[in-house]
């Protein structure tokens, strides 16, 4: 499996694990100065697992959506260039701010991912990858507002959850509606359900039509 530069492979207490390189947040186990990126608490790292295409890598421009307390999103600033990190709720935002004490490239935003325009003004244009975990309905949505950050040939990561758009309806209808909406703006290149790190997530690479 081909990783990206910066995320590499380690045997931690037995298991092969991914990690990259950077102060703990979390509490993740680490080996010397590498940390786990932990699959099963990452949307992220579980594509990153299952060997899907991320781009992600040194240099890239990042745009990352529903940081929380930057579980995931510390270990994209680790590896990547420039990160913005939104988040709308005030408590992780704070946990946020001390993840980025540390983290030069790391840029919290407490804004909410629906009104791009309230931070169009801070964010620079033309990025390699939106970034995009929110988990509230309308998710497709979201990654329609936010497509103007992205550069032409650049991607979408955007991890979708079922029971956010619906809690009544199967999973598949979900996405099957996601998908639709979804390529309205954007040309889906690999999507693969999460269920086993993530039950009932729905994971998408794009790139801008
Ligand atoms: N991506 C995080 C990680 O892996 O470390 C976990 C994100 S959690 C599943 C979803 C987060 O999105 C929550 O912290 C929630 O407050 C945030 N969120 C939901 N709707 C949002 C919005 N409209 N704008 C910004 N953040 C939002």
């Amino acid at each position: 499996m081909s990783l990206p530069d910066g995320v590499e492979r380690r045997t931690v207490d037995g298991r092969s694990r991914l990690v990259t390189r950077g102060e703990p947040v979390y509490g993740e186990p680490t080996v010397g100065e590498w940390r786990v990126w932990d699959a099963g608490r990452s949307k992220l790292g579980a594509m990153l697992a299952l060997d899907m295409e991320t781009g992600l890598g040194p240099a890239q421009s990042v745009l990352y959506l529903g940081a929380a307390s930057g579980t995931t999103v510390s270990h994209v600033a680790d590896v990547c260039g420039l990160t913005y990190a939104v988040e709308f709720a005030p408590r992780p935002t704070r946990d946020l701010l001390s993840v980025a004490a540390s983290r030069e490239r790391l840029f919290p935003l407490l804004k909410d991912a629906r009104r791009p325009e309230t931070y169009a003004h801070v964010v620079e244009a033309d990025l390699d990858l939106l970034v995009q975990d929110v988990a509230t309905r309308g998710q497709a949505d979201v990654a329609l507002r936010n497509r103007q950050f992205l550069a032409d040939d650049g991607r979408l990561l955007l991890a979708v959850k079922a029971r956010s758009e619906d809690v009544t309806a199967a999973p598949e209808d979900v996405f099957e509606r996601v998908r639709e909406r979804l390529s309205d703006g954007y040309e889906l290149l690999e999507t693969r359900r999460l269920d086993r790190y993530h039950a009932d997530h729905l994971a998408v690479v794009a790139r801008p039509r």
